[in-house]
């Protein structure tokens, strides 16, 4: 299943929605959550993670800023790719490295 998630840009503290536009979301390619184990990078070095987040371009699993690592920032100045998003249970967002945008999946 190829859930498509609509993204806005909104206020990091309020949540409320901002009249701009991220200009990296059409490369957005959803994973199934229950596929994760962790962070790949530290699973093959043996590290530790605090949370996880997906690249939203290549669908990978590292870890978040908290973490030893900071294997997700480490991918976006490696890679290049903009776009991560939480896949910790019960959050939703995701970020825009290039722009600094916070993002929100847009309610139909
Ligand atoms: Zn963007
Ligand atoms: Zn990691
Ligand atoms: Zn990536």
């Amino acid at each position: 299943m190829n859930e498509l998630i609509r993204w806005q840009v909104v206020d990091p503290n309020s949540g409320a929605p901002l009249d701009q536009q991220c200009g990296h979301v059409e490369v957005i390619v959803p994973i199934a959550t229950s596929t994760i184990a962790g962070c790949e990078d530290c699973l093959r070095e043996g590290s530790e993670w605090v949370h996880l987040r997906e690249c939203l371009t290549c669908g990978r699993i590292r870890c978040c800023d908290n973490s030893p690592r900071q294997h997700s920032t480490a991918h976006w100045k490696a890679d290049g790719h903009p776009l991560l998003r939480s896949v910790e249970p019960g959050e939703s967002w995701a970020w825009c490295y290039p722009e600094e945008l916070f993002l929100l999946p847009l309610d139909d």
